[in-house]
């Protein structure tokens, strides 16, 4: 039985008294709402939104977040109307709730070469990170649930999951979201694959669970010698489907990797991980080349931890990853870390370090984390606001700069359909090639094979992959009608 005290046992004792009040209120309106309603598995509906608001208290997330995760499924699946819940919960809510609702609409298709692009279009039709988030945890609930869900839709759904859900999670720095919705989707997209890994793990790990223990009774001793505090020494098991990608990029040779389990080592300060690292190299060989410093250097989604691949002595190979608590923490938990109720309910800082790859203007959020009010504020403004995302009639997606025109998209589609275009369809109807474009538009693009562009096109683009492909054929074709001319005039 679902019971809104399991989402106060994550919460801990530091939540406060009306952000529980907020989460119990949710959590019977959702319940009435959806009484009597059943998912695929024949359990009560409810249990799915309980289970995606669980998903969010143990990411961190704050009681708005929670509540709306609680009730992301009323608007679209109940009677219940917007201005019902607007009345009961304001309009932030009913905000985030509706954002949910429309990700939900999104469509899929497998191109390769346009998934970044429903990647970024995810993000800007979300207008909030945390209406991202709200949608990770309910697909990770739909993904632990996949078993009864039609045959021919598991496999789509695993692996939209794997292709847009998880990078997302992974940009947003949230390693243990990103593992555990790939995990859970990587037996549906790669049933074999999958088995292979499992096999695999399972005639390795205990093996390694072995060496681990040698060298952990051993460092805990040396740690102990020299007075390092240590808040946590455990071992973690690497993730299924990164493992996977690993064995792929090593040709499936097992041998050659030495992660599969690993100690983790938690300190109190970036001084005592290489203090830690350095006892650990005084006591083990470690394996030339297998050092790495992303304390100093941390990986693009912000990442940071000291790893080291160590000779246990006894024949066997060993990865330790050292780190502070904080940076354990954001390794997890990455934005959502900044968001409630993890460590005594402080909002801790953005690291000097972090760094965020691709959604460039999270960088800011630094500056803001520190006020609630403001950070809050600021993951609602639009990430993309200079693009617009297109779709072709098969609903795969372009990002282009704003005003950009049907010349740009056939670009970016194909530089030979660019190079022939001839007219354009915008949602169905003809239109000027020189048209602008507006966020959303389906665009279908005609060609002629005796079509050709013309230097006018320079002035109606935006992209420069078109401006170049248009240039590098005006230049061909002017040299060649140079040539002719020449011939004739001769
Ligand atoms: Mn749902």
């Amino acid at each position: 039985m679902a019971k809104v005290e399991e989402i106060f046992n994550i919460l801990g004792k530091n939540a406060k008294a009306e952000d529980k009040k907020l989460i119990e209120k949710a959590y019977h309106f959702a319940e009435k709402a959806h009484e009597g309603q059943k998912r695929m598995s024949g359990e009560p509906y409810f249990n799915h939104v309980f289970e995606t608001a669980k998903i969010l208290a143990n990411l961190g997330m704050d009681a708005m977040t929670i509540s709306a995760g609680l009730m992301h499924d009323v608007l679209e699946d109940t009677p219940v109307t917007e201005e019902e819940m607007q009345k009961e919960f304001g309009e932030e809510i009913v905000f985030l709730v509706n954002g949910v609702t429309k990700l939900g609409h999104l469509k899929y298709h497998g191109h390769e070469r346009h998934v970044e692009s429903l990647r970024k279009f995810f993000v800007a039709m979300a207008n909030d990170l945390r209406v991202v988030i709200i949608k990770l945890a309910d697909r990770l609930h739909n993904l632990t649930t996949l078993q009864y869900v039609r045959p021919d839709k598991q496999a789509r759904i695993a692996l939209e999951s794997i292709e847009v859900h998880a990078p997302l999670a992974n940009r947003l720095g949230m390693g243990k979201l990103k593992g555990d919705i790939e995990d859970a989707a990587f037996p549906y997209a790669f049933p074999k694959e999958y088995q292979q890994t499992q096999d695999i793990i399972e005639s390795q790990k205990d093996l390694y669970d072995k060496y681990l223990n040698e060298i952990q009774t051993e460092l805990e001793k040396e740690l102990k010698k020299n007075k390092i505090e240590v808040s946590e020494i455990s071992s973690r098991v690497k993730h299924k489907y990164s493992l996977y990608k690993k064995l792929v990029r090593y040709d499936m040779d097992i041998s050659k990797i030495y992660d599969i389990v690993a100690l983790r080592v938690v300190v109190d300060s970036v001084e005592d991980c290489y203090r830690v690292l350095g006892l650990i190299h005084a006591t083990w060989r470690p394996l030339l080349g297998r050092i790495k410093d992303y304390i100093a250097v941390p990986k693009p989604n912000g990442y940071r931890s000291l790893h080291t691949t160590i000779f246990t002595g006894s024949g066997g190979i060993a990865e330790v990853q050292i780190r502070t608590k904080e940076m354990h923490e954001e390794a997890a938990y990455g934005i959502a870390a900044h968001f409630g109720y993890k460590e005594n309910g402080d909002k801790k800082k953005l690291d000097e370090k972090s760094k965020f790859e691709w959604i460039e203007e999270l960088k800011d959020l630094k500056e803001v984390a520190n006020e609630p009010k403001k950070f809050i504020e600021h993951l609602k403004t639009d990430f993309f606001n200079d693009r617009i995302f297109i779709f072709t009639p098969k609903g795969d997606v372009v990002d282009l700069p704003e005003d950009s025109s049907p010349i740009d998209f056939a670009y970016n589609i194909h530089t030979d359909i660019g190079n022939h275009t001839t007219g354009a369809k915008i949602n169905g109807k003809m239109a000027q090639i020189y048209s602008k474009l507006k966020n959303g538009d389906i665009v279908e693009i005609i060609t002629k094979d005796s079509a050709t562009p013309s230097s006018k096109w320079l002035d109606y683009t935006k992209t420069t992959i078109a401006k170049k492909h248009i240039k590098s054929y005006l230049e061909k074709n002017s040299l060649l009608s140079r040539l002719k001319s020449y011939g004739k005039w001769r």
